[in-house]
């Protein structure tokens, strides 16, 4: 049979962390079995649903490199199928109508606050006669759709991730709501668990995959399932994902929607390659930096730990500088280009920007790094006050003056590295200067600073659009 599962994300914000987690979960260990990964939008929570969030969760999916395999399905085009359901349970007598007042069960809950009890519905419309519906009816009042959960019934499954998980009914909250109100004989729009479970055993589903936030969920779901007689899938509780003070991860930590995290620099396989890690502790994996297709490998859902999992920057930091690191000059430099057009700067060749690209690959955490770090390639940066102390020492005078003397001289046109490298050998051997102080001096000429990249490749770069010697005749000046 074949292996199906789905992310059914609900669009109502932007594409979060945790649910892209899951997502990856999802699609990694659908490759893993040679299964489908399907997407659900579950939109039919009218008043908070957007099109623009549905648009923002496909595109951070495929943005992530999660392709999904079949059109997705959109649960609002489905609400008639999900009330002919309905309509099938109250027909069996596995549900009935509750007339219960919005005012009746506010009163109720006063009444379980009073006594410290939890919220849960005293279902005492289970068992009204037609009479006693038609008058109700005929007083006007609207009505739910309630599935009857007995207190009685265990519910049990094996958790893929959790292992065996016990639910008693008399936990869930009285009998269950499965439509909103309606007045007359009408059935009110759909809710949750009764849609999803029509529409997983719909789309076949075989492994749910979600958070832990809907274990409870679970349990009610399988009773609609035995309800309606249709095949259980299995079902995969995963971790929360949580901050550093071990809550749950939310706005308030800074970033949490995928977009953000594109934003601000991460690279799509970085931070997938990240999150996957969040919660999965691989027993053969002895690497952190692996593709989705070698971590979809090894993938186990039994690998995934039961407690929460602590988001890290540190360690997203480290994981998308390992992934700049090891990019190709042409792909780094082409993401680096659309900063430089941000800016109105201009590289004179292709192949001088792959040569900074490599240049500043090794020292950038983030995309956006590229920014500062281009910078003085582009502009010829201010002198800053660690550069200017240096200028006024006597030996950063002489030492500009000798580099400027000998690229004159030697009419230096085509300057490479490895020209650049003799070039301070020979200054330093022929008028006994250290080449530290040589290095030193040019690299304040250059970057107004005694920090930036290699001096040498650094010099090959501006001797190629020709600012190497400005920048020292600008020091001459300012000294
Ligand atoms: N729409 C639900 C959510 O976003 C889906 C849960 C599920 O996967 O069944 O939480």
């Amino acid at each position: 049979m074949e292996k199906r599962l789905r992310l059914a994300p609900s669009p109502t914000g932007l594409f979060h962390i945790g649910t892209a987690r899951t997502a990856l979960f999802n699609w990694l260990y659908a490759q893993k079995i040679g299964g489908k990964f399907l997407i659900r939008i579950e939109d039919t929570d009218f008043l908070r649903s957007k099109s623009e969030y549905t648009k923002n969760i496909l595109e951070g999916l495929n943005w992530l490199g999660l392709k999904w395999d079949e059109e997705p399905v959109r649960q609002s085009d489905r609400i008639s199928i999900h009330k002919k359901y309905i309509g099938k349970l109250l027909e069996n007598g596995a549900a009935y109508r509750c007339f219960t007042t919005e005012d009746e069960i506010y009163e109720l809950r006063e009444e379980q606050k009073k006594k410290g009890l939890p919220p849960k519905h005293d279902n005492r419309h289970r068992n009204l006669s037609k009479e006693e519906i038609e008058k109700f009816i005929s007083q006007g009042r609207s009505s739910v759709i309630r599935f009857k959960i007995d207190e009685k019934i265990q519910i049990k499954w094996v958790d893929q991730i959790r292992g065996e998980i016990n639910w008693q009914g008399k936990d869930l909250g009285g009998d269950l709501v499965l439509s909103r109100r309606a007045t007359g004989y009408e059935i009110g729009d759909p809710l949750y668990n009764l849609a999803v479970v029509v529409d997983d055993n719909f789309m076949n589903i075989t492994h749910v995959v979600r958070g832990e936030d809907h274990i409870s969920n679970t349990a009610k779901q399988i009773l609609i399932y035995d309800a309606l007689d249709f095949k259980l899938p299995t079902f995969s509780h995963t971790p929360l994902i949580l901050n550093s003070k071990g809550k749950k991860l939310s706005k308030r930590d800074c970033v949490t929607s995928i977009d953000e995290f594109r934003d601000m620099g991460y690279l799509p396989e970085a931070l997938a390659n990240y999150m996957a890690f969040l919660g999965w502790a691989p027993k053969s994996a002895d690497k952190e930096i692996l593709s989705l297709e070698e971590i979809s490998e090894i993938f186990e859902l039994s690998d995934i730990n039961k407690a929460g999992a602590k988001f890290s920057w540190e360690k997203l930091n480290w994981i998308n500088s390992q992934y700049i690191k090891n990019m190709g000059s042409i792909k780094l430099s082409e993401i680096m280009r659309k900063y430089w057009d941000d800016n109105g700067w201009v590289p004179p060749s292709k192949e001088w920007a792959y040569k900074l690209a490599i240049l500043l690959r090794d020292s950038m955490t983030l995309l956006k790094d590229s920014i500062d770090q281009s910078k003085p390639f582009f502009l010829i940066p201010k002198i800053q006050k660690e550069g200017q102390d240096f200028l006024e020492k006597k030996e950063t005078k002489a030492s500009l003056k000798l580099i400027l003397n000998h690229l004159i001289e030697q009419n230096t046109i085509k300057l490479n590295k490895e020209r650049a490298k003799e070039i301070i050998s020979e200054i330093s051997k022929m008028h006994n200067v250290k080449k530290g102080i040589l290095m030193k001096s040019l690299r304040v000429a250059f970057f107004g600073s005694l920090s930036g990249p290699d001096l040498i490749q650094s010099w090959e770069l501006f001797a190629e659009i020709k600012t190497d010697r400005t920048r020292i005749e600008r020091c001459l000046k300012s000294i």
